[in-house]
């Protein structure tokens, strides 16, 4: 007997799902599978979109010095009292303050130092006078005040900006570029952030020719691997996607133990007879979850090879991508120390025409956004992905609900 029609433990081919698993309870178990992969060590300079494993706090003031905000003359403030463009006082230059240069020594009453914007503000000093308030034409060493400063005007003072001790980033955070220029400010030139999970795409289908074909027969061209490639580099993965998987038993149990910390096998995850990979998951490692009450995308599974997680989806594209959003896109975000929400803005708008849905099955219905309403566009046809294309997102109707009505106010997730 050839391994094809060996009928192991577990096999669920042509009998159909005995039972479907609610959305919440797979995600419950999901949910008990995930944990932050390890944290690694990263130069600040490769640190962009990674996610810090530990909250940051800073051990210095930034500024570590009071410093000018303006170009001008850094003063006692009370010299300046009472000065104005008809009655000028006089203060007397006695030195330049640069940025990375301080004036050494101090300053008194009557006395001024030239200063730039970032230079340190010298001691005895509490204020800058800008220096469109002074007179210089007649000496630059002996200049007249042409209004007042109050004490500390103009005057950033040490730790304004950061001050020592406080915690600047949280972990969990997605750095931004203008982190980084905080970080650098503080001086952390490495930053430990979480691994990105490593995921390997398990394109099955002997139907599929590679991205890059034209259809050509009875062949259609591969439509998943690179929508599901974007996907998971979007939510933070190192993506492995080396070539189409045959639905040939020995090729897909090879992939199931690719160097990966997550694999997803797009196609063959129902009860066909092609349909091998939950055989092969429940026999060489653990099928969690295979069948759930959702449309599209209830032949979606998911399970453990030793340290991997498997993320079984099914080869139509609506469907492969409805299955990636509830389940492999959440999984893939949390092993990186993301947080598990989609990445989508939720919008809250009225329904033109009514989205129906039956009690017991959770849809995923795809939508447009016209003139603010929202239009439903097909709440079947999960082969048809460009209707992911011309939707602008979706609306979740839980298993609980009957639909919506026309009028009814709805979220709507933009996808991103
Ligand atoms: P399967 O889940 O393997 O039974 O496939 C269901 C349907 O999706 C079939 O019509 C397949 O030809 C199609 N399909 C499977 N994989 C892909 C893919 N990677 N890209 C586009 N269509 C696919
Ligand atoms: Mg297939």
């Amino acid at each position: 007997m050839s391994k094809r029609n060996e009928k192991p433990e577990g096999d669920v081919r042509m009998r159909g799902f005995a039972r479907r698993h609610t959305v919440e309870a797979a995600l419950a178990l999901l949910d008990e599978q995930l944990q932050p992969l390890d944290a690694e060590l990263v130069a600040l300079q490769a640190a962009d979109g990674r996610v810090l494993a530990d909250a940051i706090a800073s051990d210095v003031d930034v500024p570590g010095f009071d410093r000018a905000t303006m170009d001008g003359y850094a003063v006692v403030a009370d010299s300046t009292d009472g000065a104005t463009s008809y009655t000028p006082l006089p203060l007397m230059v006695i030195g330049d303050s640069l940025p990375g240069r301080p004036f050494a020594g101090s300053v008194r009453a009557g006395q001024a130092v030239r200063i730039m914007t970032g230079a340190p503000l010298p001691s005895g000093c509490n204020a800058v006078l800008p220096a469109e308030f002074v007179d210089t034409t007649t000496d630059a060493r002996c200049i007249s005040a042409l209004a007042a400063v109050s004490p500390g005007k103009h005057v950033g003072r040490r730790g304004e900006d950061v001050s020592r001790g406080t915690t600047i980033l949280e972990r969990g955070r997605t750095l931004r570029p203008q982190d980084l220029g905080v970080l650098s400010s503080i001086g952390a030139g490495l930053v430990r952030v979480f691994r990105k999970p490593r995921v390997r795409l398990v394109i099955t289908g002997n139907e599929l020719l590679p991205v890059g074909s034209l259809p050509s027969g009875h062949s259609i061209v591969d439509a998943n691997g690179p929508m599901l490639a974007a996907l998971a580099g979007r939510d933070g993965a190192l993506v492995d996607f080396p070539a189409l998987v045959p639905d040939e038993h020995d090729a897909i149990l090879h992939a199931l133990h690719a160097d990966a910390d997550v694999i997803i096998v797009s196609g063959g995850s129902s009860v066909g007879i092609e349909d091998l990979a939950p055989t092969l998951l429940a026999t060489h490692g653990e099928l969690m979850v295979h069948g759930i009450a959702m449309r599209p995308s209830s032949p979606t599974g998911f399970g453990r090879v030793e340290h991997r997680l498997v993320f079984l989806l099914p080869g139509n594209p609506v469907s492969c991508l409805c299955g990636y959003d509830f389940f492999a896109g959440r999984a893939i975000r949390a092993l990186g120390g993301r947080t598990k929400d989609w990445p989508y803005r939720p919008i809250v708008a009225t329904l033109a025409r009514k989205i129906s849905s039956p009690i017991g099955r959770l849809d995923y219905a795809r939508v447009q956004i016209v003139d603010g309403r929202v239009e439903p566009i097909a709440i079947g046809g999960a082969s048809v992905l460009s209707s992911t294309t011309r939707a602008d997102g979706f609306v979740v109707v839980p298993a609980d609900s009957e639909g919506f009505a026309p009028g009814a106010e709805v979220k709507v997730w933009i996808y991103a």
